[in-house]
């Protein structure tokens, strides 16, 4: 609510998606509390945060930060990858000191309260990534501004205690975060390496383009995901949302639990996403 928030300042003060969707995403990243993106996001199993970004705007031009440390808002970095370099994903120390270079500040983004957390996992130290916000989440925004523009943007911590050096879905444009500005946007949440098996976003985006609905689409992609992993998918979450061209949206999911919130003039609210499993 919050993000979206952010974001309707700007698209209500004539700004643009791209600056809606950046300025949105910044402040679930910037959000302490949440423990899947950004600043405050659960480590890798060896106490590394280690982030994932990327946005997309209407000119099909995109950019992208992969396994990023110690910086608060890699979607920013996104951005600047995007608009200040000729390549579209940096990754590691390149993507850091590349942050750096364009004034970005180092911080240490490991809190109290996620050390502790942990510290407490190290005790069994059990890889068991749960079925939705508790170890993994995302955020995933799309939007559409007054010239009919769609950007989108997406941003993670990914799972917590993650093998050091996984990267996910959620950088990877086609993957978390696709946008085709003549026929819309879709972006992802959960198990990434699901995600990946079936370039979720892209497939949602070409599936508008066949004529589906925003919620058809997202649906059909879900089904795919289920049919290519038909021995994993009970126990894993994988979530759509899609947006088209016409202002449309939809979202849905393999379990049920995930939600998504639609703003626009006087109107900020969270939906359940309809799902496969009940
Ligand atoms: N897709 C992200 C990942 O796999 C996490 C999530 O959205 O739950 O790291």
């Amino acid at each position: 609510l919050e993000a979206n928030k952010a974001a309707w300042q700007k698209l209500s003060n004539n700004g643009s998606a791209l600056d809606a969707v950046e300025a949105g995403v910044r402040v679930t990243e910037s959000d302490a509390d949440n423990r899947s993106v950004g600043l405050g996001g659960l480590p890798d199993r060896d106490g590394n945060v280690t982030l994932d970004a990327c946005i997309m705007n209407h000119e099909s031009e995109c950019g992208a930060v992969a396994y990023l440390q110690d910086i608060e808002n890699p979607i920013s970095v996104a951005r600047k990858v995007m608009e200040d370099t000729p390549h579209v994903i940096l990754a590691g120390d390149g993507a850091l000191q590349f942050a750096l270079d364009k004034g970005f500040q180092k911080e240490n983004l490991l809190t109290e309260k996620s050390k502790a957390e942990y510290v407490e996992w190290l005790k069994t130290a059990e890889y068991k990534p749960k079925v939705n916000v508790e170890l993994h989440d995302t955020i995933g925004m799309l939007a559409i501004d007054q010239n009919g523009d769609i950007s989108g943007g997406c941003s993670t911590s990914g799972l917590g205690y993650k093998m050091q050096g996984r990267v996910r879905d959620s950088p990877i444009i086609g993957a978390g975060l696709f946008v085709d500005n003549e026929v819309g946007a879709a972006t992802a949440t959960g198990m990434g390496e699901l995600v990946l098996t079936t370039l979720g976003s892209f497939l949602t985006v070409e599936f508008m383009r066949q004529g589906m609905s925003p919620l058809e689409a997202c649906k059909a992609a879900v089904m795919r995901t289920i049919e290519k992993n038909k021995d994993s998918y009970k126990e894993m979450q994988v979530g759509y949302v899609a947006l088209d061209k016409y202002g449309r949206y939809g979202g849905y999911s393999i379990q049920p639990g995930f939600q998504y919130t639609v703003t626009y003039q006087n109107h900020n609210k969270v939906y359940d996403a309809q799902s496969y499993l009940s």
